[in-house]
């Protein structure tokens, strides 16, 4: 399957992980996205890019973990084809909390216990001590005394990814249509309409809903941490991703609702708040950027990939978890497009055919 005539919706993150997979194969490639070129429509764009698979598994189904152990050995390799260096590390995630919330705690060990226990394949949990907490991230062992350590997690800078994946889409002549507002039926003659608008897709899914994330980006110099940290909380679970340079993405909320307005006054002031309990290096950071924005997300919480008249492909419901499993749903979607669906099986992806 050569030279075939491609058309791609969304230039968010399963989009231009797609255009650039497929023009690299050798087809004639379109991609289509709604907001112009200077602006940012993606839930991929606000993210934290954490790379997660056993902390998440606290939430999610196993076939996600799943997803996740596969993609974090195939990000090197994707990103070792980009001309332009994207950060990524796989330090492992550090998860603390405070002394009045051990019992929450407990019960995001045991489930993660119980992951590791039914995946022997995954790194196990390892608990920390003071003076184990000490070792890995000396700054934060005055607030806390004990926590629990991920190796093997990951993360990656969604932004460099972004730009690295439109500057290789560029250069290998993909046609890129921005402020192009477009659905699949327009585009009847391609040999293959690939569907990745996230939630810009929820007429063509009747049951997708957005599940907004508020966010912040901050510049904080002086606090100095070499891996995610997850702060264990009844009432404001938090995550903090330090990226290069000092800069790190503080988040996020979780509210049922399909509201794209500005971060609310409340949910900054949790956030924030909760990131200082952590750390008081955060006083003097700088705030760069409130963000707020929807994950696409299907009832079950899980992605899906679903096929009709073996040309329309629609890849969706990737909730919080698409950069966790971008690599595994993109590889089973090729697959797919050449009628073998063992990778998205063995993964667990949900695929739906639909009858012509
Ligand atoms: C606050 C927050 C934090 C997150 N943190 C993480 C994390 O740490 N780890 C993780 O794995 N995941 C995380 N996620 C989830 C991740 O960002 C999403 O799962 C992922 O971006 C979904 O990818 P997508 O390509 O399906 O959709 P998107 O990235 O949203 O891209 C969809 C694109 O389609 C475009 N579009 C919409 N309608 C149309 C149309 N009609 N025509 C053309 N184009 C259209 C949009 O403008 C957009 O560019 C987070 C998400 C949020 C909101």
């Amino acid at each position: 399957m050569n030279g075939l005539n491609i058309v791609v919706l969304g230039a968010g993150l399963m989009g231009r992980l797609v255009a650039w997979s497929l023009s690299r194969l050798g087809h004639r490639v379109q991609l289509h996205e709604t907001k112009a070129s200077d602006q940012h429509g993606a839930a991929a764009w606000v993210a934290a890019a954490m790379l997660a698979p056993l902390a998440e598994s606290a939430i999610t189904e196993l076939n996600v973990v799943q997803m996740g152990r596969y993609s974090l050995q195939r990000w090197p390799e994707l990103l070792a084809e980009l001309e332009h260096p994207v950060f990524f590390q796989q330090d492992g995630t550090l998860v603390v909390w405070h002394r009045q919330d051990a019992s929450e705690a407990q019960r995001f060990s045991a489930k993660l216990m119980d992951t590791a226990q039914r995946m022997p394949e995954l790194n196990a949990p390892v608990a920390l001590n003071a003076a184990s907490l000490h070792q890995l991230e000396p700054t934060l062992s005055d607030v806390f005394q004990q926590g629990l350590f991920l190796p093997g997690e990951g993360q990656l800078d969604n932004r460099q990814l972004l730009n690295a994946l439109m500057q290789q889409l560029q250069s290998s002549h993909v046609e890129l249509h921005f402020s192009s507002n477009v659905s699949p039926e327009q585009f009847s003659h391609a040999d293959w309409v690939i569907d990745c608008r996230g939630m810009g897709a929820h007429k063509a899914w009747d049951n997708l809903r957005g599940v907004r994330g508020e966010v912040l980006r901050i510049h904080a110099p002086d606090v100095k941490l070499s891996r995610p940290v997850r702060l264990i909380h009844p009432r404001y679970p938090l995550y903090i991703a330090p990226k290069q340079d000092g800069v790190f993405v503080i988040g996020a909320t979780e509210i049922e609702s399909d509201d794209t307005s500005p971060a609310s006054v409340r949910s900054s002031l949790e956030l924030l708040s909760a990131a200082y309990s952590v750390h008081k290096g955060f006083a003097e950071a700088r705030i760069l950027e409130i963000n707020a924005q929807i994950r696409p997300t299907l009832p079950d919480n899980l992605p899906a990939i679903r096929i009709h008249e073996n040309k329309y492909m629609h890849i969706n419901g990737l909730y919080r978890h698409g950069f966790l499993i971008a690599p595994a749903i993109l590889d089973a979607a090729l697959d797919l497009m050449e009628g073998r669906s063992d990778l998205a099986h063995s993964l667990g992806i949900s695929v739906l055919e639909e009858a012509p």
